[in-house]
């Protein structure tokens, strides 16, 4: 493929943005080699500044449930447009956006819109210690929040270990009171309550860990959750920036059968545009300003073009009561199909899916938490990654990230994308 252009912007870039680029996953680092400039996207697709094309399973990180430019969702956006692009003043489709979530995710009594899913988490977050009144937050390791500086807390190993900084900038005390337990082990969450008694104010899971890759929750994991934050008077947050309307069209929580205290909602819910959401039991959301005492504001908060996207976005989803069904099976195909080729090559190969993300692990051995998955081997995945994208198949650029199927995905798409993975295993050694 020719990158003469692409190459070209990298070099600018690196001139005049840290690292070339404005989210740092976006530099490939992870897995070597040096990014494409993406110039434009069409349904499953998208073209470089060079002319190539890619099957995307990017999505811009799974915010693209109806793949690129979605008719519907464009001219909702154009429509806006013309109509005014932000007032700052309460608008009826807010109401409308935020109805509409409710009905989808019952459990959002009382939603607020904010931008980013950072913002969201970091919201959700502060409305938990402002309703419990307490401090403590327990995290999976591995899980990613945004970048707030209470979520910026991996830690080492080790059970409900105090939270360390895990990025320069961050102070001590910033995650203080982060506890850090590992995804699928009960015994460990409950030892970080007991050591930490009445003063938990809430538990945030990725619902299905998508940040570590997809991994899946075990079997009544989430249900001890949820009993175990009953039990000491915690909220349990799903953070289902990643989740929601992605693996149900109830999110997680629907899929799984748990109701969630607080729910985190972003990707998705923009419709492509930079929205998100925290909502949440009405009593939890009443300490929320201007009626409670926990402060949370956002000059572009329920942003008019953000809404109407988001808003189309959620109605097709509602109208479509086959297409998580459609999305399940072109997901499986793409996942079983992967591993058969990455093994039929003679690599191990572990592959995780659940609604319309998942990850394909190089590893022999099972994947159910973050240290699982640090097992797989990142060279090999790197190595698989570039020799895809060579042959116009764009996957996530990192072993540690979901890649999404959108609504555009059909039967060409994954043909494709699984005739190009049984040439390219066999050569990445
Ligand atoms: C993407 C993501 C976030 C952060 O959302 P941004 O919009 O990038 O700030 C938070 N939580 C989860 C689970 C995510 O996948």
């Amino acid at each position: 493929m020719r990158r003469s252009k692409s190459d070209a912007l990298w070099l600018r870039a690196a001139g005049v943005i840290p690292g070339g680029v404005n989210s740092p996953v976006r530099a490939f680092r992870a897995v070597g080699g040096d990014p494409v400039f993406i110039a434009r996207g069409a349904g499953a697709a998208v073209w470089d500044v060079d002319g190539n094309r890619y099957v995307d399973y990017l999505g811009s990180w799974g915010a693209l449930l109806f793949g690129h430019a979605h008719p519907r969702i464009v001219e909702a956006i154009e429509r806006q447009a013309r109509d005014g692009t932000s007032f700052g003043c309460a608008t009826g489709m807010e109401v409308e956006l935020a109805e509409r979530i409710r009905a989808l995710v019952p459990s959002c009594e009382r939603v607020r819109m904010v931008s980013s899913g950072t913002e969201a988490t970091m919201s959700a977050l502060r409305v938990a210690r402002g309703f419990t009144r307490r401090d403590k937050v327990i995290k999976i390791d591995g899980a990613y929040h945004g970048h707030a500086d209470a979520f910026l807390a991996a830690a080492g190993s080790g059970v409900a270990t105090l939270g360390l900084p895990d990025s320069a900038g961050v102070p001590e005390g910033a995650v203080r009171d982060t506890l850090i337990v590992p995804w699928n082990d009960l015994g460990a969450m409950r030892a970080a309550f007991d050591a930490h008694r009445d003063q938990v104010a809430c538990v945030i899971v990725e619902p299905v860990m998508g940040n570590a890759g997809c991994i899946p929750p075990a079997e009544g994991y989430l249900a001890g959750v949820r009993a175990l934050c009953d039990t000491a008077g915690a909220l349990l947050i799903f953070d289902e920036v990643m989740t929601g309307f992605r693996v149900a069209a109830g999110g997680a929580q629907a899929r799984f059968g748990i109701r969630p205290d607080l729910t985190t909602l972003g990707k998705v819910v923009g419709g492509g545009l930079p929205a998100a959401a925290f909502g949440g039991r009405a009593d939890v959301m009443a300490v929320v300003a201007p009626i409670g005492p926990v402060y949370q504001a956002g000059t572009l908060s329920g942003n008019p073009l953000a809404v109407a996207a988001g808003r189309v976005a959620l109605e097709m989803i509602g109208e479509d009561p086959g297409l998580f069904d459609r999305l399940e099976t072109t997901t499986t195909r793409l996942a079983l199909g992967l591993v058969e080729a990455v093994r039929a090559a003679g690599h191990p190969a572990v592959g995780h899916h659940v609604g319309a993300m998942m990850t394909l692990f190089f590893t022999a051995d099972p994947v159910r938490d973050y240290a699982t998955a640090k097992r797989a081997d990142r060279e090999r995945y790197g190595r698989f990654f570039r020799a895809m994208l060579e042959r116009g198949v764009y996957l996530a650029p990192s072993q540690f990230e979901a890649a999404f199927v959108s609504a555009a995905h059909g039967e060409a798409e994954i043909s494709a994308t699984l005739e190009a993975a049984r040439v390219v295993a066999a050569g990445i050694g």
